[in-house]
């Protein structure tokens, strides 16, 4: 067998056009650019290309995006600071705090200075919190609006545009991080799979994945998952981000799962670009419901 592609590429493409409309409607309706500040310190390569995307993105769709960047030697307070200043500042609709964080700094009093209504990642404790007690889909939700971080929204939307019920089904995620493997596990459980997960610790983590449904991949590690780890059949998603010698690979041996799997994502052209266009989606919906309170 030779796995369906599931094929992030065109999947965003076509979320980028729907957003070109909904962005056109928002601003003839209220007049208000929905905007997005991206706040880092220091110059760590990932971040200045993810700014510079997410800048590019934005723009196109008729979005704005500030970059603010601090040195890296910045103290703790001054990048708290600046988060308050932009959390209070009602021209911005979403923030983004880019990882890594200079040594020294605490990442967690950073994300706190956030307000929850602009984490449009996912990352602070509120959003985090309110995907852990949302009620399962088709019932009532039982807590406020939340936001989920970009990349595993970016994975639960290839599966949805795909046709993948995941109701019943078994899903196994390796990884368990909180941008990541834990809100996948946590949205795939929302739409009634039954979630596994898995990390570094797992018993014969081989096995587990074998009996997966719907395996998802979010290790950091190259090409760890086997064809043989793979039921005939099984849709595998794999987040994977990994450069080896020059190549871009996923946490998943693509060769040997294609010939298994019945559906799966491919590195580079998964869910890679997906996440992006997740985040200025939820940038549109921060503006969204600030400009409609
Ligand atoms: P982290 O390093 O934060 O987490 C990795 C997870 O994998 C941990 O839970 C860890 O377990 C687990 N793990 C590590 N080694 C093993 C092992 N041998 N067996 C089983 N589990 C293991 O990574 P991220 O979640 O941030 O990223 C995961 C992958 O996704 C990376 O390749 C990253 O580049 C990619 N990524 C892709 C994005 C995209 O846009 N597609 C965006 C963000 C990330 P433990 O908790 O026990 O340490």
């Amino acid at each position: 067998m030779t796995a369906t592609i599931l094929d992030g590429r065109a999947t965003a493409k076509t979320l980028r056009g729907e957003i070109n409309d909904a962005v056109a409607e928002f601003k003839e309706k209220t007049g208000v650019t929905p905007t997005i500040a991206v706040v880092r310190a220091g110059e760590d390569p990932g971040s200045v290309w993810y700014a510079n995307a997410i800048k590019k993105t934005m723009t196109k769709r008729g979005m704005e995006a500030q970059l603010h960047v601090l040195p890296e030697t910045a103290p703790q307070e001054k990048l708290v600071a600046l988060v308050s200043k932009l959390s209070a500042d009602p021209n911005i609709h979403g923030i983004m705090v880019q990882e890594p964080m200079p040594k020294g700094i605490d990442e967690g009093a950073v994300k706190a200075a956030l307000s929850p209504d602009k984490d449009v990642d996912g990352v602070h404790e509120v959003n985090a919190g309110r995907l852990t007690m949302v009620a399962p889909a088709g019932r009532p939700e039982g807590v406020g609006p939340f936001f989920t971080p970009a990349t595993p929204a970016g994975g639960m939307e290839i599966l949805r545009r795909h046709g993948v019920e995941l109701s019943g089904k078994h899903a196994v995620v390796v990884g368990r991080s909180n941008i990541v493997g834990k809100p996948m596990a946590l949205m795939m459980m929302r739409e009634n799979a039954t979630v596994t997960m898995c990390h570094s610790r797992t018993a014969d983590l081989a096995a587990v994945c074998r009996q997966a449904d719907i395996l998802c991949a979010a290790v950091g590690r190259p090409e760890m998952i086997r064809g043989d780890w793979i039921k005939p059949g099984a849709v595998v998603i794999d987040f994977g981000v990994n450069d080896v010698e020059g190549k871009m690979v996923g946490d998943v041996a693509y060769d040997e799962a294609v010939e298994v799997a019945g559906m799966i994502t491919p590195v580079p052209g998964g869910t890679g670009p997906m996440t992006n266009i997740m985040l200025v989606k939820n940038v549109l919906e921060a503006a969204r419901r600030q400009v409609t309170k």
